[in-house]
C-alpha cells in the first residue's frame, strides 16, 4: 500500500468538471489579473466568514506582512508570537525590522501559552500574532483580553485553520481569523482550502484598515499611478480565485472528512502506549490541518519514520527546529529556553490526513505503528 500525506489528485477528480470549467472560463475571458472571479470569490468567502472584509493577496506570508504594514509600526517595535510555528510568522516581522518576541506554547494544544504572554510585554510591544496551529484556535478570549488591556493589535495567523470556529465563554461563536484586528490565511495547495498554486487573504473587521491593507497590496495606490504610501505587489490571480470559488462550496465537507478521519485515528490509537493523540481545546473546533502525535521520549522518531516510509506511509515533523534555534534568527535568541517547544520539536509526528483518507489506510497506518513499537 502506498499512502499519501495529502491526496490532492483524488480530491480534484471528484470535482474535475466544475474546476475545469472554471479554469476554462478564465482562459476564455483572458482576465488573468483582477478578473471578475476574484471579487466573486472574495464575496463568497466574506459571506462564509460572517460578512467580514476580505483582501485577497498572493500568499499567506504576504498576508501577515501586509497586515503588519497596515498597523504603521516603527522599526524596533515588538511583536509577540509563538516560538512553535512555521517560519513565515516570524520572517515577516523580522523583514519589517520589527522584533519578534517568542512565547512558548501550551503542551496539549500546541498554540501560544496565554499564561506566558504578559511577562513578555514591554513599552515597545505593539502586536500579538497567535497562530491557530494544526487546525485549532489559540485561546482567543484571553488573547483579546490581554491585547485590549495593553492596547495591542492582534493578527491571527489562520493559514492552518480556515473554517475552525471559536466559542467565547458567553457562548458566542466566531470563525478563526475573524476575532482579531486581522486574520490571515494561505491557499497553498495542501492547506484546508487550497488552490493550484499560491494564494492568500486577509480578513479585516475595520473598514478603514481593510482599505489600507488593500492599498498596500496594490503598490500603495488607491488611484492608478498615484502612490500615497509604499506598498507591494501582492495579488490573488484570477485562475486561483476561480478554483477557490469552486472549492469553498466544499470547505465544510472537507473539514468534516478530516474530523472523521481524526476520530478514527483517536479510536485506533487510544490504547497504544507512548503515543499521545491530539487534544482538543474546549473553546475551539479542530479542522485537522495536521493530525499530530506526541511520542514518548523512549520512541526513536527517526526510526519510526523510516519504518513507516519503508511500508509506504509518509509522516512529517512540524517543526523539527524551533524558531529561536534557526540560524537566520540567532540575533533574536537571548539564550532563553522554551521547554515545551524544544520538547515538541523532538517528539511531534504528523500522520497522513486529508479529505480522501479511507478507513483501510488508517487501519494499516496504525497497524504499522503498533508493529514498530513491538519490535
Ligand atoms: C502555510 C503557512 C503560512 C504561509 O503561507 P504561504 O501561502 O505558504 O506563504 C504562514 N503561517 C502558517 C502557520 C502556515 O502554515
Amino acid at each position: 500500500m502506498q499512502i499519501q500525506m495529502v491526496d490532492l489528485k483524488s480530491q480534484y477528480n471528484k470535482i474535475k468538471e466544475e474546476i475545469d470549467t472554471a479554469i476554462q472560463d478564465v482562459i476564455d475571458s483572458s482576465a488573468f489579473i483582477n478578473g471578475p472571479k476574484v471579487s466573486e470569490f472574495v464575496d463568497h468567502l466574506s459571506r462564509y466568514l460572517g460578512g467580514i472584509n476580505i483582501i485577497p493577496c498572493a500568499n499567506g506570508t504576504d498576508a501577515i506582512q501586509i497586515a503588519l504594514m497596515a498597523l504603521d509600526l516603527k522599526p524596533g517595535d515588538e511583536v509577540i508570537l509563538p516560538v512553535h510555528t512555521y517560519v513565515a510568522t516570524a520572517e515577516v516581522i523580522a523583514l519589517l525590522q520589527l522584533k519578534p518576541v517568542f512565547v512558548d506554547v501550551h503542551p496539549d494544544y500546541f498554540t501560544i501559552d496565554v499564561d506566558l504572554i504578559e511577562e513578555k510585554i514591554t513599552s515597545k510591544t505593539k502586536a500579538i500574532v497567535p497562530v491557530h496551529l494544526y487546525g485549532q484556535c489559540a485561546d482567543m478570549d484571553e488573547i483579546v483580553r490581554i491585547a485590549s488591556k495593553h492596547n495591542l493589535f492582534v493578527i491571527e495567523d489562520t493559514a492552518q485553520a480556515i473554517g475552525a470556529k471559536y466559542t467565547f465563554p458567553d457562548g458566542s461563536k466566531a470563525f478563526a481569523g475573524t476575532i482579531g484586528h486581522f486574520g490571515t490565511t494561505s491557499f497553498f495547495p495542501s492547506k484546508n482550502l487550497g488552490c493550484f498554486g499560491d494564494g492568500g487573504a486577509m480578513f479585516v473587521r475595520d473598514d478603514n484598515m481593510a482599505k489600507k491593507a488593500h492599498m498596500i497590496a496594490n503598490h500603495g495606490q488607491r488611484i492608478k499611478y498615484h502612490h500615497d504610501i509604499i506598498g507591494c505587489n501582492s495579488r490573488l490571480d484570477t485562475m486561483q480565485a476561480a478554483i477557490l470559488d469552486v472549492k469553498l462550496k466544499y470547505l465544510d465537507e472537507y473539514c468534516e472528512s478530516r474530523q472523521k478521519a481524526a476520530i478514527i485515528y483517536d479510536e485506533l490509537l487510544k490504547d497504544v502506549s507512548g503515543v499521545k493523540t491530539p487534544c482538543i481545546f474546549s473553546q475551539s473546533t479542530h479542522v485537522y490541518h495536521q493530525y499530530t502525535l506526541t511520542l514518548d521520549k523512549s520512541i526513536d522518531r527517526n526510526e519510526l519514520q523510516s519504518f513507516l516510509k519503508d511500508n509506504g506511509i509518509p509522516s512529517m515533523v512540524y517543526y523539527p527546529v524551533p524558531l529561536h534555534w534557526q540560524v537566520g534568527y540567532k540575533s533574536f535568541n537571548k539564550g532563553e529556553v522554551f521547554p515545551v517547544t524544544e520538547k515538541l520539536s523532538k517528539t511531534v509526528l504528523s500522520l497522513p490526513i486529508h479529505t480522501e483518507l479511507i478507513l483501510e489506510e488508517q487501519e494499516y497506518i496504525v497497524k504499522m505503528i503498533k508493529k514498530f513499537l513491538k519490535k
